[in-house]
């Protein structure tokens, strides 16, 4: 209950009661005073006041606000009351009163019940009456309507109070504002006292708000709105606007930007033309549309720099003839003053907007990039410049010399130091020219182009280097693969055929033994045998490039694989132990036999190949464990398929880069022994078609183990039979 018992009586007295005070001939200050105690009895506020526009003959009216005794600490919230004055209808909701300090008293934010109305009369606005109640305290039904019944008789009141008033003097001042206009001498402390907060700013959003404030404040305006002006695309670019529904703006807050046209409206007019207007009523004006409905006065003034209007500001209100000559002087002087700090912030906001777009850029770009001062001492760096030398957020924190930090740090890694060295010492000796070098990096394998570009200052003087650094590994990589591809196949190509034809010849033109044409004839035999494996290992990379290897599956056992395969390399055999691991048991599996077969003959050669000493050559298959798997693999029944031998072993190095196309360990051992490159690379993509995955581990001079997985079909597959 937020009336007492027997309300409507206790009601209807108070109003006789507050009528008879609005008639008496105390001033309004006094007698509102007693209204608002007077109206404590009926409903249970906690704070009241009065916000009205004194009105009189002349154009131009005062505002004034009427407080209730014993307020509430909390501030009044100016943007709402302008809120209600505009929108012409009661509010009542709940609020949040903030926490502003005040006194030496520090409040909790609270919530508070709200109740506003709009003292409108004869087609005018006179005032506002505002209740603020705590937020247990309902200020809707009984007190909305004592309050309705009252606001008529307030706008008698504020109508023989403007009459009675005397209005602040126009026009008696000795005109000596920036526009030599003339201004009472109150509006000229409000101006200069204005000037003097304007001049210390240099945030721009900060200073529109205080000229819009302070406008509002001054004119006594409901509403305003100040925007920057784009003359290239003829459109005012709105900055804040307070007091107007929110439907003018689209909907979207009054601080984003929006871009309206010059064409429409008072302010693009006073935009356009550069000067002020003043329109007492916008109903009689036929062609500007009101901002907002119930909008009768309107005031726009341009802040104009050098001759043009660089933003402008616009006032609105209810109230026909709200704004006179008064207004509209004090409103021109405000613009004038404004117009060189307003220069300033727009052009500190450019440099700031500019900072931050470059910032956003150096920071973004993949490119890492650092400002080198004249000794080569790291002055700016983005985040990739970092990433891609490898360093840490310790090693990169200033002071950081390329010359001294970055060689030092990046040392073990250097494949050729003096490179770099050389490189930074050469940007120092000649401070003019534009640098490039490629730098390689070990572990992990890197190649990064580095770009330095002479930077110069303000004053055109050479001031430092930028380092502009890319990752070209892959370039690298592709021109490494494509030479390797040349050599490599050239290579293998030619050995062959030289026996080809060399033994060929022989055969041809001179007369041998039976055994001796046998064993030239096998020679090339596997002379032919190694060119067509050749090309058949090139066929297969193409066509696994080209993602047209198909599958021929069928559920089989690996025993039988095996079987096969031991018979095979029999001959290879010769200087080799050759240990089988494979339980009959095996479950079989899902494969295509031949790709499979191939898997396992790629790899067992390889163990033979390069274990040139002999030594054990070790093939298990199994069921896999967990534990048989690495971390990564996916879940499910696998076949383990591991090969060992004891052979020459792969350096850490190069143990990652075995399974790329056209890659051999580069080494006296490989080279004697021969390859092209391929063979990894084929058997990787077979497995992994199956569904598999395929690794490696290898100690270099004690051997290799080399694994890989192959699914175990689920029960529907197995029922069906296996092949083989
Ligand atoms: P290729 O044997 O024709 O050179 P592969 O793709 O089969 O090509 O192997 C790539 C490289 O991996 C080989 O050049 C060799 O350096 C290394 N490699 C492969 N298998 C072994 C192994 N079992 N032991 C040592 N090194 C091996």
């Amino acid at each position: 209950m937020t009336t007492r018992p027997n309300s409507a009586i206790e009601a209807l007295s108070i109003l006789a009661e507050v009528t008879r005070i609005l008639h008496e001939e105390q001033p309004l200050n006094q007698r509102m005073h007693r209204v608002f105690a007077l109206l404590r009895v009926g409903v249970r506020f906690r704070d009241a006041r009065l916000t009205c526009w004194l009105q009189s003959a002349q154009p131009g009216t005062v505002r004034q606000q009427y407080y209730s005794a014993d307020g509430w600490p909390y501030p009044w919230d100016e943007a709402l009351t302008r809120r209600v004055a505009l929108g012409g209808v009661s509010a009542t909701h709940n609020i949040v009163v903030r926490n502003d300090v005040v006194g030496d008293q520090h409040l909790p934010v609270a919530q508070a019940s709200y109740l506003g109305a709009p003292i409108f009369w004869g087609g005018r606005l006179w005032g506002v009456l505002e209740l603020r109640a705590t937020y247990d305290t309902s200020l809707i039904g009984p007190p909305q309507e004592l309050i309705a019944a009252l606001l008529p008789q307030l706008a008698v009141a504020i109508a023989q109070e403007g009459r009675r008033l005397p209005l602040p003097p126009v026009g008696a001042s000795d005109g000596d504002t920036p526009t030599g206009l003339t201004l009472a001498p109150q509006r000229k402390q409000q101006l200069a006292e204005i000037g003097e907060r304007l001049e210390e700013m240099l945030d721009l959003p900060a200073l529109l708000s205080l000229l819009l404030r302070r406008g509002l404040e001054t004119t006594g305006a409901e509403a305003g709105a100040i925007a920057l002006v784009d003359h290239e695309r003829g459109e005012l670019v709105l900055q804040m606007a307070e007091g107007y529904p929110a439907e003018l703006w689209n909907g979207l807050p009054a601080h984003s930007h929006q871009r309206l046209s010059w064409e429409t409206g008072l302010a693009g007019r006073a935009a356009r033309l550069g000067r002020a207007i003043l329109v007492r009523d916008v109903t009689q004006e036929p062609d500007l549309p009101p901002a907002g409905a119930g909008a009768r006065a309107e005031l726009a003034a341009p802040i104009c720099i050098d001759g043009r209007a660089a933003a402008v500001i616009i006032f609105d209100s209810t109230r026909s003839n709200a704004f006179g000559e008064d207004e509209l002087a004090f409103v021109r002087a405000l613009c004038a003053q404004a117009a060189h700090p307003l220069s300033r912030a727009v052009h500190y906001q450019e440099a700031l907007e500019n900072a931050n777009y470059l910032g956003q850029v150096f920071a973004a770009l993949p490119t890492g990039l650092a400002l080198l001062d004249g000794n080569g001492k790291v002055l700016r760096a983005n985040p990739a410049w970092g990433n891609l030398w490898g360093l840490n957020g310790q090693q990169s924190r200033a002071p950081f010399h390329v010359s001294l930090d970055l060689v030092e740090i990046l040392l073990p890694r250097l494949q050729e130091p003096l490179r770099l060295t050389e490189f930074c010492t050469s940007g120092q000796r000649t401070p003019g020219e534009t640098q490039t070098q490629r730098v390689r990096l070990i572990n992990p394998t890197q190649e990064l182009q580095i770009l330095s570009v002479p930077t110069r200052d303000s004053q055109q003087q050479f001031s430092g280097r930028l380092w502009a650094v890319t990752n070209v590994t892959r370039e690298g990589e592709a021109d490494r693969v494509k030479n390797e591809f040349v050599s490599t196949v050239s290579h293998e190509l030619r050995t062959p055929l030289t026996s080809i034809l060399g033994y060929t010849e022989l055969l041809l033109n001179r007369e041998f033994s039976a055994a001796e044409r046998t064993q030239f004839t096998r020679t090339v035999y596997t002379e032919a045998s190694r060119l067509s494996q050749l090309v058949e290992d090139l066929l297969s990379v193409s066509r696994i490039e080209a993602g047209k290897v198909k599958l021929n599956q069928w559920l089989t056992s690996l025993n039988s694989i095996v079987a096969e395969l031991t018979t095979q390399l029999n001959t290879q055999l010769a200087r080799h132990r050759m240990l089988l691991a494979v339980p009959p048991s095996l479950p079989p599996v899902y494969i295509d036999r031949d790709k499979v077969k191939q898997v396992i003959f790629n790899l067992l050669t390889n163990a033979i190949k390069y274990s040139p000493n002999g030594g054990q050559i070790t093939l298990t298959i199994k069921e896999a464990q967990p534990s048989d798997l690495p971390p990564e693999h996916p879940k499910g029944r696998w076949v383990r398929v591991a090969i060992h031998d004891q052979g020459i072993g792969i350096a850490p190095e190069d143990l990652p880069r075995i399974w790329e196309r056209f890659y051999r360990v580069d080494n006296t051992n490989t080279r004697r022994i021969g390859g092209t490159g391929l063979g990894l690379s084929i058997t990787r993509a077979l497995v992994e078609l199956h569904g598999g995955r395929i690794w490696a581990e290898s100690e270099l001079g004690k051997g290799s183990h080399f694994y890989f997985t192959l699914p175990i079909p689920g029960v529907e597959l197995t029922r069906r039979g296996a092949q083989g």
